[in-house]
């Protein structure tokens, strides 16, 4: 096994390689280490334990004087090192690429807030040259106070005396500030009226939370919606307020001990969550947890996370128990970056704003992580991780900009053999997303210093993103069917170049198909000639197209009439009245707007209704997520029986049988894990099919569906035990956010 590590920044001091050198060749590994633009990139082959061990102790170990700045790490095949050497340097890369991400409080600076006789003691801005923002605030290149927004705060002396002193922590700490000379904050009311500034502000915010009230507060990226976790009417109120009905929102906890307190937390769970990108980590409640149930109502887990600026450090000190903070934004816009975004949009949410007058010039949600398979698996990379690029298989001759699919939208530029992904844009669904989306592009060319030769977009004609490829770049514009792209970021993701034969499984809910359908389940074989589609799920209709999406209720109908046939109608399994059965039944015979769809995504949506889980969600992958957590709670081994011929995944014989089940009134625990077991199956029946006529062994495992623990983890263990080697993400995520990588990948594939 090979694990890649590559460490953003400038690790500072000339002992940092050395020091790599000598764990190796005590480690018996081989491999190598090299600075370049972006950091320090290490290879090193041997034992899987071995190579965690490597990773710990870079971390634990490293020499006093070094920093390390984000780490990302992934585990590889072998390419077969037969030493380990420090390599020449590569220094040339883009302009951009020596831009760190926002780098969360060092240990350092939060002892001297913490600290009464500092200078600093409860200083919100405080930070150095080991930490604090940087993607977030620097307005252009090169890095320099001048270039960002702490412009317009000239340094006291004390301040420039640190920053002029080369043995001093805050030597060109570029946003170094204090009281006297720093960024402050200021309480508004809702309506926009100035409350108090400064240290009375900050105290009287934390009092609001304390008493149950709802406070915007400027963090680095944007704003957070902020309640107390452990006050259900705040909660509740807040989710009323924010129309968000029923999707987990994230915890703040004040330090580990209260996580693991509220949480069932491992221990990769806790290196995820301390560790220097500070994620969103999701994790599984404890029985009889203190915090309110509206924080995830209905749902085993809830986002968790730590304070990762001085900022959100003292509110927590100060409060000393959790709290919600939630993205500032009304459901499904961006997250609020200005103060009068704020006023005008948050005020409808917030009794009160808490604000500060250091400008944000980029928006970057929080990222969000959860651990499957002992694995960190990203859920949603942005900040902290954003603009770290992520290593590609292969070289670029000319830079390409990938744009992204509509939902989850991420964009990125493959510049040489990196890939620079962008923060999380969103579902580019409405007028301030696709503003959004157009300021990043505009961003990420003029930050990077390139004009894209190549121009990446999805096939669907009615994104977002393919039209504003088609109106911008309509000379350069390569289409990339969408489930390819998420099979070319996973082989990417695992250091696999595009044109290697691997047997890639895309599944989520929706992607545009080569003949114009909605695609989803799709099984592919990858080579040099580029894709084949070998296997799909049997097609079935959406009565009401997006409104089954929305009311899983319509899909379960839908599979049980490909069932059934008319019998469906007579079947009491669904909530439907027998008026909206007949309707259903009208508009799939007749296909009134009931478009086909192979999404596997859609398959979960409606075996979740149809065993009862969820008829109509509030966000998007609830009754997936519903069906998962019901799953988890059985240990059920068993499976139903499905038919493959000529390519087509049959699951009327599964539905039958899941019919009969729920009419012997078995656990809907026990049917939704034998549901996800029949899925692993299918996977490894196509698999095993697949390498019998091609002797192909790796398997991509891409697409939304594969967030499911269950299923990935199943998946993965039973294509080990079967010989195969499974590739599944580790530094981008298998969902929407990941596809702008695998359309960088597919220009790539072009060039050759
Ligand atoms: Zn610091
Ligand atoms: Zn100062
Ligand atoms: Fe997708």
């Amino acid at each position: 096994m090979r694990l890649r590590v590559s460490i953003s920044g400038v690790v500072q001091g000339v002992g940092f390689r050395p020091f790599i050198y000598r764990l190796a060749q005590e480690l018996h590994l081989n491999g190598y280490v090299l600075n370049d633009a972006s950091g320090v990139l290490i290879e090193a082959e041997g034992g899987e334990e071995k190579l965690n061990d490597l990773l710990g102790r870079i971390e634990n170990e490293k020499p006093g004087n070094s920093k390390i700045f984000g780490l990302q790490f992934s585990f590889l095949e072998e390419a077969g090192f037969e030493k380990f050497e420090i390599r020449q340097s590569r220094e040339n890369g883009p302009k951009g690429a020596s831009i760190l991400p926002d780098i969360s409080a060092c240990e350092d600076c939060i002892e001297e807030v913490k600290n009464p006789k500092d200078r600093r003691f409860l200083y919100l801005f405080t930070n150095c040259t080991n930490c604090g923002p940087r993607f977030t605030i620097i307005n252009s290149l090169p890095y320099d106070r001048k270039k960002t927004s702490m412009k317009d705060f000239t340094m006291c002396p004390d301040c420039s005396a640190e920053y002029t002193t080369p043995t001093d922590r805050r030597f060109h700490a570029q946003p170094n500030a204090c009281h006297v000379c720093g960024p402050w904050v200021s309480l508004y009311d809702s309506y926009g009226k100035l409350i108090c500034q400064k240290e009375d502000a900050f105290e009287r915010a934390v009092n609001l939370i304390r008493r149950g009230h709802i406070v915007a507060v400027k963090g680095i990226g944007g704003y957070h919606l902020v309640c107390d976790a452990l006050n259900d009417e705040s909660v509740q109120r807040l989710r009323e307020k924010k129309n968000r009905e029923e999707r987990p929102l994230a915890v703040m906890f004040p330090d580990i001990e209260s996580v693991r307190a509220e949480t069932e937390i491992s221990q990769m769970e806790e290196r995820a969550i301390n560790s220097v990108e500070k994620p969103i980590v999701i994790l599984k409640k404890r029985e009889g947890t203190s915090l309110a149930a509206a924080v995830s109502p209905g749902n085993s887990t809830i986002g968790a996370f730590l304070p990762y600026s001085p900022l959100h450090y003292i509110i927590l000190k100060k409060l000393r128990q959790p709290i919600v903070a939630t993205s500032g934004n009304i459901t499904d816009e961006p997250i609020v970056r200005e103060e009068s975004e704020a006023f005008e949009r948050l005020s409808k949410i917030a009794e009160f704003i808490l604000t500060h007058n250091r400008e944000i010039v980029r928006r970057c949600d929080d990222s969000v992580i959860r651990v499957i398979s002992g694995k960190q698996v990203p859920i949603r990379r942005s900040r902290g991780f954003v603009p770290v690029p992520v290593i590609l298989p292969f070289s670029l001759s000319k830079p390409v900009l990938a744009l992204g699919p509509q939902m989850n939208n991420t964009i990125a530029l493959g510049i040489d053999n990196k890939a620079f992904i962008s923060q999380h844009i969103g579902d580019l669904d409405n007028p301030l997303a696709m503003e959004f989306f157009e300021e990043t592009v505009r961003d990420f060319l003029k930050f990077f210093d390139v004009s894209p030769k190549v121009v990446v977009s999805d096939m669907h004609p009615g994104y977002y993103s393919t039209r504003f490829g088609e109106k911008h770049y309509s000379d350069r514009l390569i289409k990339v069917q969408h489930h390819f792209a998420h099979t070319l970021s996973c082989m990417a993701d695992n250091d696999i170049p595009g044109n290697t034969e691997v047997i890639g499984f895309a599944f989520d809910g929706t992607g545009y198909g080569t003949d114009g359908t909605i695609w989803g389940s799709e099984a592919l074989i990858i080579s040099e000639e580029g894709y084949r589609r070998v296997c799909h799920l049997r097609p079935f209709r959406l009565p009401g197209g997006d409104k089954a999406v929305k009311e899983p209720c319509r899909t379960a109908f839908s599979l049980l009439f490909e069932t059934f046939g008319d019998e469906a109608a007579e079947l009491d399994l669904s909530p439907l009245t027998g008026k909206e059965k007949a309707f259903f039944m009208n508009m799939i015979s007749n296909n009134i707007n009931s478009p086909l769809t192979t999404g596997m995504g859609r398959l979960f949506d409606g075996i979740s209704s149809m065993i009862g889980l969820k008829h109509k969600v509030s966000y998007h992958t609830q009754a997936a997520v519903l069906l998962e957590q019901a799953a988890l709670r059985s240990g059920e081994t068993g499976s139903y029986p499905f038919r493959i011929e000529e390519g087509i995944i049959d699951y009327r014989e599964m539905i039958r049988n899941i019919t009969d089940d729920l009419r012997d009134e078995i656990p809907c625990e026990i049917i939704a894990r034998k549901f996800h077991n029949t899925v692993t199956d299918i996977i490894i029946y196509i698999s095993e099919s697949i390498r019998k006529d091609t002797g192909i062994g790796r398997i991509a495992l891409s697409g939304g569906v594969f967030q499911n623990s269950i299923l990935l983890e199943n998946v993965n263990l039973k294509l080990k035990e079967k010989g195969f080697i499974p590739l599944m993400h580790q530094n981008v995520p298998s969902n929407d956010g990941g596809i702008s990588l695998g359309q960088v990948v597919a220009a790539g594939l072009q060039e050759k």
